[in-house]
């Protein structure tokens, strides 16, 4: 009975909570919510568009992700690997509603001139455990041609682990040029330039909660 009384209250609080939620984001009204991120955004030099549903949607689908991760790896014990600096918000989002034993790092692919046959390579760093054996789970922010994706399998796979799963929050399909296994994936998106949830504009725009993307007026 008590048991039943407090699931009761529970379930009310959730409702209250999310009705609160809801109003306070409606209260902003997505047009005004869209107008002051314009003004956010007008140092750069295009106009921006909210993608009105994404407002809600990002954290339904990250959410959905790790449900699938929770599923799939609870005996695992998997290493996140995080690339930075994109992928910092929906790794912290991610990382919230993972449940199972797991560790999380960060790593970088950091750009070098290499010589003039493979031109500009990406080399990744930060990366300190040893990951033999291990599940690898990459935490990327967008796959667009995928061939960063697979240079870093290449990395990766050269220090021999158990096995490597991708999630990544956005996959832009149409422009995929590599043939990826992509395990977990958010969002496929049109083949837009996207800004916000850590993704960047020239350096800016990481912060903003929503993604954007380019439009003309
Ligand atoms: P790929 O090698 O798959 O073509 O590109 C991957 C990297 O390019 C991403 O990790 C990201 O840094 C950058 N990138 C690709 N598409 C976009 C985009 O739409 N917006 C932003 N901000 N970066 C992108």
């Amino acid at each position: 009975m008590v048991n039943s009384n407090s699931d009761l209250t529970n379930r009310v609080f959730a409702i209250i909570y999310r009705n609160w939620r809801d109003a306070l984001w409606h209260s902003f009204g997505v047009e005004d919510l869209q107008k002051k991120q314009r003004m956010k955004c007008s140092v750069l030099t295009n106009p921006f568009l909210l993608i009105k549903d994404y407002l809600y949607r990002i954290l339904k689908e990250v959410s959905r992700v790790a449900s699938e991760i929770n599923r799939d790896l609870k005996d695992s014990e998997p290493l996140f690997l995080s690339v930075l600096n994109g992928s910092f918000m929906f790794a912290a989002d991610l990382m919230k509603n993972i449940e199972i034993p797991c560790e999380i790092s960060f790593v970088k692919l950091a750009s070098y001139c290499g010589d003039s046959s493979t031109g500009k390579v990406k080399e990744l760093v930060g990366l300190n455990e040893d990951i033999t054996g291990r599940t690898v789970v990459i935490v990327e922010d967008i796959v667009d041609t995928g061939l960063t994706m697979e240079r870093l399998i290449e990395t990766l796979k050269a220090r021999n682990p158990k096995e490597i799963r991708i999630a990544t929050l956005l996959v832009k399909p149409d422009k995929l040029q590599v043939d990826l296994k992509i395990d977990y994936v958010a969002m496929n998106i049109p083949n837009d330039f996207i800004v916000g949830y850590g993704l960047d504009y020239d350096g800016k725009g990481r912060n903003y909660r929503d993604i954007y993307t380019v439009v003309s007026e």
